[in-house]
């Protein structure tokens, strides 16, 4: 999982003058939530904002305005570390000006063991590792003199937009050598099939179009299970849902993404043509120091059995350049790896190291910095010119889109393939499929006219 974005972070806001309760709250009370990282923090947060809603709290204008504020912390690089401890430390003057407001940290920044952050964060009042509410909940419980867990019904949004996340399997048992996700999700927990296809059924009732089903390594789903469904007994099961119109899964890993997985999404109609298989690196060397279990021709040969079996797919991934030991020679496998496969799209990270994972104490961060820049924009410039010429061939076809929202007034929506188009339409069609006739094309999205 990847696309580190800030969500809901709103200026600091003034209003001062609100009456509070005896609790030293408002009422109703108010939350603010703020989230950074990948899609499961996202539907993390999306399912503590149900849990307070339930509990009679309403959403506050901006973070002076709410009595419970919760940051929904990423660890996986710096940068978003850095943005998380910015985020907190500017909140402290909101807990010092109004004591009984809560503030919650919670995601991957908190690990089994709190004390530390306790030293650093002294105004922070809860801190819960990623899906466990619970110790802000009974603190709230507690102030609001109820009990929470009699008071909560399923934790999918109250009002969902077109498209919604649901969490399938929790957790990561592969323990690569980069990545610090294991030791803060803990092991792999896959929710049984009778509780997902119920949660999807009420997201439809609710409004939903769109489902994507979201776990760390997504196609290892049900491995833990006793009677070991997996993702594709879970994508038929979803499939009959009236209402529904489509659904995704990521992330994949090589490792689990079996042939019967891949027949599934080509033989369900709703399930759309879009995988997201991460290779991380292109050498087989750099490969093993990361612990990815597959080899280069292993990804080129499962690569191959996707695009046979799923005629018109399109593809993304994820890839790491200057890991420990990364030469020159293997930074350019991972370039003719994109060459070779052209994925519509790349997400592309320079290695940082992560404490208290492997490669943080048992192998060097010997590439440089500007180094790492330099072959992060190479291939950057690599996949450019090759996303643009995948979106240019696009032009001229008619795509399905699904309307998700309006941005710099214009209407966007996705393809089944994934690709973000923009179009005008004078009608609200939020939530419908329309057929585009793609005109224009750049790297990144599309742009037509509803035919
Ligand atoms: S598969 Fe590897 S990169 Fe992905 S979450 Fe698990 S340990 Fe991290």
């Amino acid at each position: 999982m990847r696309n580190l974005e800030v969500m809901n972070l709103t200026p600091l806001l003034t209003l001062e003058g609100d009456s509070l309760t005896e609790t030293g709250w408002h009422s109703p009370p108010r939350y603010y939530t703020w989230t950074i990282g990948c899609q499961m923090n996202k539907a993390d947060t999306e399912r503590l904002e149900s849990a307070l809603s339930q509990l009679g709290f309403v959403a506050a204008r901006g973070p002076a305005d709410a009595d419970v504020i919760v940051l929904n912390s990423c660890v996986v690089r710096q940068s978003a570390e850095d943005k998380v401890v910015g985020a907190i430390t500017s909140f402290k003057p909101l807990k010092t000006r109004q004591p009984q407001r809560v503030i919650a940290l919670m995601g991957c920044m908190v690990g089994p063991r709190t004390q530390q952050l306790e030293k650093q964060f002294p105004f922070v009042d809860a801190f819960m590792r990623p899906q466990q509410y619970g110790p802000l909940l009974n603190l709230v419980g507690e102030r609001l003199g109820i009990d929470w867990e009699g008071c909560l019904g399923p934790l999918a949004p109250l009002h969902p937009q077109v498209t919604a996340y649901v969490p399938i399997i929790h957790g990561c048992d592969e323990m690569c050598s980069f990545c610090i996700i294991p030791y803060r999700r803990g092991r792999e927990v896959s929710r049984p099939i009778l509780e997902l296809t119920r949660e999807v059924e009420l997201l439809v009732h609710r409004g939903v179009q769109e489902v994507t089903l979201l776990g760390q390594t997504v196609d290892a789903y049900g491995n833990d299970l006793s009677d070991k469904p997996d993702l594709a007994d879970l994508l038929y099961a979803i499939h009959d849902i009236e209402g529904l119109q489509r659904i995704r899964f990521l992330t994949s890993h090589p490792r689990y993404m079996s042939e019967r997985i891949v027949r599934a999404v080509a033989d369900l109609p709703k399930v759309c043509e879009h995988i997201n298989l991460p290779f991380q690196a292109g050498d087989d060397d750099v490969l093993q120091r990361m612990r990815r279990t597959y080899t280069r021709d292993d990804y080129r040969r499962l690569i191959s059995t996707i695009r046979t079996i799923i005629p018109g797919v399109s593809l993304s991934t994820d890839v790491i350049v200057g890991f420990c030991g990364e030469t020159e020679e293997q930074f350019q496998r991972s370039v003719d790896l994109l060459e070779e496969v052209h994925f519509d799209k790349v997400h592309i990270a320079a290695y940082s190291p992560r404490p208290g994972t492997i490669a943080s104490h048992a192998m060097p961060d010997d590439v440089p910095h500007e180094e790492k820049e330099r072959r992060k924009r190479r291939l950057e410039e690599v996949q450019e010119r090759i996303a643009t010429a995948i979106n240019l061939g696009c032009v001229g076809q008619e795509v399905e889109v699904l309307v998700d929202g309006r941005e710099k007034g214009r209407w966007k929506g996705r393809t089944r393939t994934d690709k973000l188009v923009f179009f005008d339409s004078e009608k609200d069609i939020v939530g419908r499929l329309v057929e585009i006739k793609v005109e224009k094309s750049s790297p990144w999205a599309l742009q037509g006219s509803i035919i």
